[in-house]
């Protein structure tokens, strides 16, 4: 590619305006149809599961090949709601990683259940399986991995042990709808439809974005689905009978009909957003002290974050460098989970998970969203190669 850093250099008003998720952009064309649904919701009052809710439900459902959908309030709820509905009891132990959004190891510990940690892989960032079967207790209940930054984690041995050991997997997808997850055996399965219950966030800047929160639970299990169902509508069974201690998490109609038309154009999303991933694999590639992301071979990439691995400790030098060239990045994630302060009863210490400890300290996300133009890419790579070189 052509350089094209001297000649922003010498014209700052040229440097092109960079964000790390550009939700206007997006939402130009998709304006008509919203302010035409948030028209319809101001006309009928229904503003809580009414219509567009139900068919968001019905279209997601299709898009996930007919996996159960209940929409709930946000990605948060969706992880409890999905615990909730395996009937567990008090100090019953979840495997997740300590390098994950909070809410991932929140839940577990709302619900008193215990957090067992497991290392990530350095490639991937996801759950290293190897170590999965040495943290199987009589107390173990649920494997929950965490499809980080838009990738499956290795579903062929989650299953696998899980089978084995008569687990339930429970799927944080927050980041990886649409993602698609292809076994030893050949079968493909989409990200979140995979274990017994997937888990998704619509969070803003998630790849399927609301305009504010929402969240789902998937499931292609008829049991789960109805116990689902009920919890995330104060465990209700019937109108005022109730079966269960619930939750109220419901989504409302004004999410839905964002979410129903950006819905449409997800695997359009996902494939600017390879397409972005394809031009920093490139354009990156041989600065030696920068790993790319690795993508697991039986795993799409949807690309939620492209993260780098900075070395020999320049991150953050690199990261204020970018920061004066206009282009944002991002730390995800900084801390882990095992050694927060709220998390310290969990009896972890420093050192325990070192591949996720060493992450926070080299992890780099660089701006990745759909609407990411060829000029903004080449700068930002650009002003990246300006820092080594
Ligand atoms: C965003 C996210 C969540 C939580 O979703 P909210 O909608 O913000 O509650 C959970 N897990 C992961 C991995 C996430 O990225």
């Amino acid at each position: 590619m052509l350089s094209l850093q001297p000649i922003f250099m010498d014209n700052p008003t040229l440097i092109p305006d960079i964000q790390m998720v550009d939700l206007k952009a997006q939402l130009k064309a998709l304006r008509a149809e919203i302010d035409h649904g948030i028209q319809e919701i101001l006309d009928s009052g229904a503003f809580i599961k009414g219509p567009p809710v139900k068919a968001f439900q019905k279209d997601l459902s299709a898009f996930l090949n007919g996996a159960h959908v209940t929409p709930c309030a946000n990605g948060t709820d969706a992880l409890q709601i999905a615990l909730m509905a395996l009937d567990l009891k008090e100090g019953d132990e979840v495997i997740t990683t300590p390098f994950t959004f909070v809410a991932t190891a929140e839940v577990i510990e709302l619900l008193k259940l215990k957090t067992v940690f497991i290392d990530i892989e350095p490639g991937t960032f996801n759950m290293d399986t190897k170590q999965l079967e040495s943290l199987i207790s009589p107390k173990t209940k649920v494997i929950l991995p965490v499809h980080l930054f838009g990738q499956c984690s290795n579903m062929d041995q989650i299953m696998e042990v899980a089978e084995k050991h008569q687990l339930f997997v429970v799927e944080d997808n927050a980041q990886s709808i649409g993602s698609v997850y292809q076994f030893s055996d050949g079968r493909k399965v989409l990200s979140g439809t995979i274990g017994h219950i997937g888990c998704t966030s619509f969070y803003p800047s998630k790849n399927l974005g609301a305009f504010g929160d929402a969240g789902a639970v998937f499931t292609m299990n008829e049991e789960f689905a109805t116990a689902i169902d009920s919890i995330a509508n104060h465990g209700q069974s019937e109108r005022y009978m109730y079966g269960k201690i619930g939750i109220n998490s419901r989504m409302d109609s004004f999410q839905a009909v964002v979410l129903n038309a950006k819905l449409k154009e997800l695997c359009r999303y996902n494939q600017s957003r390879q397409y972005a991933a394809g031009v920093y694999n490139k354009e990156l590639a041989g600065i030696e002290a920068i790993e790319l992301p690795v993508n697991h071979p039986s795993s799409s990439h949807v690309y939620h974050q492209y993260t780098l691995r900075v070395k020999d400790g320049k991150r953050d030098a690199l990261k204020a460098h970018l920061q004066e060239k206009r282009v944002p990045s991002m730390i995800y994630y900084p801390y882990p989970l095992h050694l927060q302060e709220a998390y310290k009863h969990l009896g972890y210490q420093k050192g325990d998970f070192p591949v996720t400890e060493q992450s926070c300290h080299e992890v780099l996300s660089l701006p990745m969203h759909s609407e990411l133009s060829d000029t903004q890419l080449n700068y930002i790579c650009e002003s990246i190669k300006s820092f080594f070189n």
